[in-house]
This record gives C-alpha cells, structure tokens and sequence, in this order.
C-alpha cells in the first residue's frame, strides 16, 4: 500500500522500526515482536538499512518476508552510502520486482571512523538527489525523507536545513519522519517551520522509550542532533536499577506520544530496537488498540 494511502486512512498514523537481524534466533525473536504487537493494527512498519549500506540484502529479505507473512505494509530504508546510481537503480528494480512499494530516501552515514560523508564516483552527495532519482525510475513509490527537529549536525544554519528538507519535498517526498526528539516543543516548532517553509506532506514524530541510562548513553551515540533534557537525564539516574529506569523511560515516553495526540500529529513512529515491551505497554496504557484511533 502507497504510504499516502496509509496517511489517508488514519487519523493517526502509529507505525514502528525494525532493524535486519543478523542470526537465525535473532530472526525468530523479530517476529515474535511483530506478533506481539499485531493486536495494536499499527499502520505499518520501516526496516533500517545498516550503516555504510552493510544490510542492503538482510534489510530486502526481512521486507520481503514480512510482506509475505503478515499483512502489515512495510517501508524499506534506503541509503546512498557507497552505492552508484546504477546500483541503486538495480536495487530499485529489484525492490520494485519483490513488490516493495515505499522507501525511505536517506543519504546516510559513513561508516564510524571514516570521517565525513563522501559519494562514491557516480553517486549521490544529497538525499534530494536520491529522492528525484526514485521519482524517476520508480514513480509508483512512496517516499520518505529525515527530518532533525533538533537540526543536522551538518548544517549549523538552521535556516538552510530547512531550505534542504524543502528541497527533499519538492524532489517528490511523500512524508518526512523525525529523528528521535525528548521534548515535543521542539517538534512543534519544527512543524512550524516547515508550515513557514510552504512543507505540507505529513510530518511523523519519531518517538524512543529508553528503557536504561546504558541505552541513552548509547542512543546519545547514534542519533545525531538529538538533546537529551536535563529533566530525562535526573529522572533515569534517579531510578534504582534497570527495572525503575525502564519505567522512567517508558513513562516519559507515553508522556510525549499522549501530547502528540492531543496536537493532532499525523504521525507516531516508534523506535522499538526489536523489542515489544515499551510499545505495548505505551499503547496499553494511552487505550491506542487500533489504527483508527483511541477507544
Ligand atoms: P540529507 O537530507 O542529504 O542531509 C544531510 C546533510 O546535508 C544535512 O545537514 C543537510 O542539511 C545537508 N544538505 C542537504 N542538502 C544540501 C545542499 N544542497 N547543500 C548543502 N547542504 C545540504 N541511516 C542509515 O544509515 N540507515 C537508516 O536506515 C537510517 N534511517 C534513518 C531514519 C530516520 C527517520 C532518520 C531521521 C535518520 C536515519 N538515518 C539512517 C540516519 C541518516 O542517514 C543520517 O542522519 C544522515 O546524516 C542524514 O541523512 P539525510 O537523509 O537527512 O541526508
């Protein structure tokens, strides 16, 4: 299903992320996340692309296999890194063959250590490139682009970043997701700016329950632009042990999706890590059990 469909049938959109497992019993644990969260109908569900381009086959078979084994709709992410236009264009037909009908359109990273971004000869340097490239080989797609509400390291003008998602929408996106954020005035206010900037695609609000301080540290790691808020960093350090930090962060949690309701967000995306725990138990306890909406 086209992802603007799936933004015209829900009020909200409540979707979730996966990332390719790398072992058989790592394989079977995911779907057991899927199928503990299939009594939520979520709209649908986006599997990653590993860094540096590492999962392009893992992160095709997973779409493939949860696209013939559930009926949820699926976006696969889709990097730049270390591929040529020619190569994408095989992935594109391949993906387009195996019936896969939204991507994720990401420039994305270096692998770490290897310091800033370069394309490869016959690549792209921008997402936006990425983007009128599938625009052109594939226009039956649905794309997605990233959004920073806390803005892109790469682009201190903070005026400029929002020049350069406008040029991702006008490339042909069909919907941006956020960054993971912990302070949804942030979010607001990134709206704003968008609304400013003449953006009108549907905008999803990434959401992460941190479930230990050991995972915020390392969430702090990865998710570039993102500020963790004093208020989150004493709460957590605050709890006693694993169990009391999962609470706190699953509270904090619930706190923000619940306010993102009440602000009529088009979207929710929740960073699951493969786990099921915090989605369920954020859902649960706002009443969320379908797509349509609150019960
Ligand atoms: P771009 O939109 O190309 O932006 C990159 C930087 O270049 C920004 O600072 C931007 O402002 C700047 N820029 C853009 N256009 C111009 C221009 N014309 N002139 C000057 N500067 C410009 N990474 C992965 O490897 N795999 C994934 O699966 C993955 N999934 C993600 C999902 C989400 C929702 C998000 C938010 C990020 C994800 N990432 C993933 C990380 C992402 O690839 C990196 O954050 C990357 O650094 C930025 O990607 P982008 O698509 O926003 O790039």
């Amino acid at each position: 299903m086209h992802i603007s469909e799936i933004f015209n049938r829900n009020p909200i959109a409540y979707s979730y992320e996966l990332f390719p497992p790398k072992s058989k019993e790592a394989a079977e644990q995911l779907f057991a996340t899927i199928s503990d969260l299939s009594p939520l109908e979520l709209a649908y569900v986006s599997v990653t692309y590993g860094a540096g381009g590492s999962t392009r086959n893992l992160t095709h078979d997973l779409v493939v296999r949860i696209q013939e084994e559930t009926d949820l709709p699926v976006v696969s992410h889709l990097t730049c890194v270390g591929s040529t236009r020619d190569e994408i264009k095989s992935i594109l037909d391949t993906y387009s063959a195996s019936g896969i009908d939204n991507i994720l359109a990401l420039r994305g990273d270096p692998p770490q250590g290897q310091g800033p971004f370069e394309p490869v000869d016959g690549g792209f340097r921008y997402a936006a490139e990425l983007v009128e490239f599938i625009r052109k080989h594939q226009p039956q797609m649905g794309i997605g682009v990233a959004g920073f509400p806390e803005g892109h390291p790469e682009t201190p003008n903070r005026l400029h970043e929002i020049d350069h998602l406008k040029a991702k929408v006008d490339a042909g996106a069909d919907y941006i997701c956020t960054q993971l954020f912990f302070d949804n005035n942030e979010f607001y206010d990134f709206c704003e700016r968008c609304e400013l900037a003449g953006i009108r695609v549907p905008i999803v609000a990434g959401i992460a329950p941190i479930t230990s301080v050991k995972l915020l540290k390392r969430m702090a790691e990865v998710s570039a632009g993102t500020r963790f808020p004093a208020r989150l960093i004493k709460a957590m350090q605050r709890a006693e042990n694993e169990e009391h930090q999962a609470k706190v962060g699953i509270h904090w949690a619930t706190e923000q999706v619940r306010d993102l309701i009440d602000h009529n967000t088009k979207g929710i995306h929740l960073y699951t890590l493969n786990k099921s725990n915090a989605t369920r138990q954020i859902y649960d306890s706002l009443g969320v059990t379908t797509t349509r909406g609150l019960v």
